[in-house]
């Protein structure tokens, strides 16, 4: 018997990453063919599109150039080679990436006080305490030594202080075990959001920054978003 087909492309990154095909008989669906069902199933689709966009991006991981190994995020690199991809994916959204710089503080205190091995312990905790904070789609990226930057990908305006004071508190509450009893520490978070900051993200990387600073500043374990006062005319 004949059916009826609707495709859906599942438009990723620019090109078609995939379609997705319903099948049905004739008389199941109406003569203008969208109904309610087919509305729901391309709204379904169309909001998974982000997870798969992660998705995607975490196989690219495999490779090592793109990855940290000490704590398995990806790297500086990675974010040069897809900052194009996933920036012109959120603007056709209308959507906003948060951007939270996260820096621990007196971390060196630990190299020196208990080693470096115990150190990158650290590192490698902090690292997965961030990952459970965020969702599959979010994206946590070894910045520096132990600087860690989080995008969140398609998130509304506002969202990311929420986020970045859940990594905060969870950081706060990590334990290590050391030689003499377990040990805690804690994270400054500096916040931007991107297009709302400015429309260049590599600004709105900076901005985070410059937050994140302010947070070392006003006395560290805290999350501060940033403003248009913090930035001035000299640094241009
Ligand atoms: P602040 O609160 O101002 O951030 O103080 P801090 O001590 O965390 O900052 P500082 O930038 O002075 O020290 C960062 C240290 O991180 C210095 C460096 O030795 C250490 N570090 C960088 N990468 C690694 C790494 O991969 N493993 C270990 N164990 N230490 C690292
Ligand atoms: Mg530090
Ligand atoms: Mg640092």
């Amino acid at each position: 018997m004949n059916k009826v087909h609707i495709c859906f492309p599942m438009i990723v990154g620019g090109s078609a990453g995939g379609v997705v095909q319903f099948l049905f008989d004739p008389k199941h669906i109406g003569p203008d063919r969208k109904d309610t069902r087919m509305f729901k199933a391309e709204q379904y689709i169309k909001e998974s599109l982000s997870v798969i966009e992660a998705k995607r991006l975490t196989n690219t991981l495999r490779e090592s150039a793109l990855s940290d190994p000490l704590t398995g995020l990806y790297n500086r690199r990675f974010l040069q080679e897809y900052t194009e991809t996933l920036v012109s994916g959120v603007l056709r959204r209308k959507k906003t990436i948060g951007l939270i710089m996260c820096d621990l503080d007196y971390f060196k205190q630990v190299n020196d006080a208990y080693g470096h091995n115990i150190g990158d312990a650290l590192l490698k905790e902090t690292a997965s305490a961030i990952k459970k904070c965020v969702r599959v789609s979010d994206l946590v990226i070894r910045f520096g030594g132990e600087e860690f930057l989080v995008l969140m990908l398609d998130i509304n305006e506002g969202e990311t202080m929420g986020i970045a004071e859940k990594i905060r508190e969870t950081i706060k509450e990590t334990k290590i075990k050391v030689p003499d009893g377990s040990l805690s520490k804690t994270i400054s978070l500096g916040i931007s959001e991107f297009p709302l900051d400015t429309d260049s993200f590599w600004q709105a990387i900076k901005f985070a920054d410059v937050a994140l600073y302010k947070a070392k500043d006003t006395g560290r374990n805290k999350s501060v978003r940033f403003t248009t006062d913090m930035w001035t005319a000299e640094q241009f």
